[in-house]
């Protein structure tokens, strides 16, 4: 059903999630066995409480976090969605993930809604950084500000360019695929929805339940994305 329907798709737009990343190496927030926020409190660490009270064990966060990005990169799936990008398949990507790996993929049109980690920023004068700075151990700008990821923190809002970018994206898709989300947070969550409410076919490939499920024209549980990509890839290109 779902390869007739990507076959069929005029305006195709994928929305990924910390599940997308998890067969390069990264663990997501949420998953029952090995999520990140099983061993902190995003509300204490992912924070901007934390960025300006508790700014020794947010920066010892982020930097084994930059470490992990650093070390891993894409996979075959990442890779996929690009080949389809540049096939003309893929209108575009919705992504939460902040490792960069859609990118490092060769894909081009894609919203980070949570910014990235490959990038620091300062906290007082907004000057960017490479994250390789934190692996340096390097935590201040020239200015003397504290160096900060550049990534959405929660309390904070979404870049406004990514998010009207998804906006436009998820009224115009005829079918939009969820990978690996729990679609539990706000409001990023809210771009299924939208593309549903104007007429896309929505499909959810996420090993666990999510919250959206009963929305979902497909729902694909208990399969690993990657495997899926590459099945679909066979069936519709080779
Ligand atoms: P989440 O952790 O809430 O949910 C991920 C979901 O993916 C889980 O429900 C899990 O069952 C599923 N999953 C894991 N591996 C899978 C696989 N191989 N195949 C299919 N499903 C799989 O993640 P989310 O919904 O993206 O949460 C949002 C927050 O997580 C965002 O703010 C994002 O910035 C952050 N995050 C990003 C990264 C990253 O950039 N790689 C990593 C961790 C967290």
């Amino acid at each position: 059903m779902l390869s007739n329907w990507i076959q069929q798709a005029k305006n195709m737009v994928v929305f990924t999630g910390a599940g997308m990343s998890t067969e390069s190496g990264l663990p997501d927030f949420r998953s029952s066995n090995n999520g990140l926020w099983r061993k902190k409190d995003p509300n204490k660490i992912a924070s901007t409480e934390a960025l300006n009270n508790n700014v020794d064990e947010f920066i010892e966060f982020y930097r084994e976090r930059v470490l992990k990005v650093k070390e891993f990169g894409p996979h075959k799936g990442h890779d996929i969605l690009a080949d389809w990008e540049k096939k003309g398949k893929i209108q575009s990507i919705i992504t939460q993930n902040v490792d960069g790996f859609h990118q490092q993929a060769g894909s081009k049109r894609v919203a980070e809604l949570h910014g990235s980690l490959q990038k620091l920023r300062c906290q007082s004068c907004g000057k960017e950084y490479d994250s390789e700075e934190y692996i340096n151990k390097e935590y201040h700008c020239s200015c003397g500000g504290i160096l900060r990821p550049n990534i959405v923190l929660f309390g904070e809002m979404l870049p406004q360019d990514a998010f009207q970018f998804a906006q436009e994206e998820a009224v115009k898709s005829d079918l939009f695929i969820v990978l690996g989300s729990s679609l539990s947070v706000t409001p990023a969550n809210q771009f299924p929805l939208i593309a549903k409410e104007h007429g896309a076919k929505l499909v959810i490939v996420n090993q666990e339940k999510t919250e959206m499920d009963r929305y979902a024209d497909q729902v694909i549980p208990n399969k690993k994305i990657g495997e899926l990509l590459r099945e679909l890839d066979m069936e519709l290109f080779s």
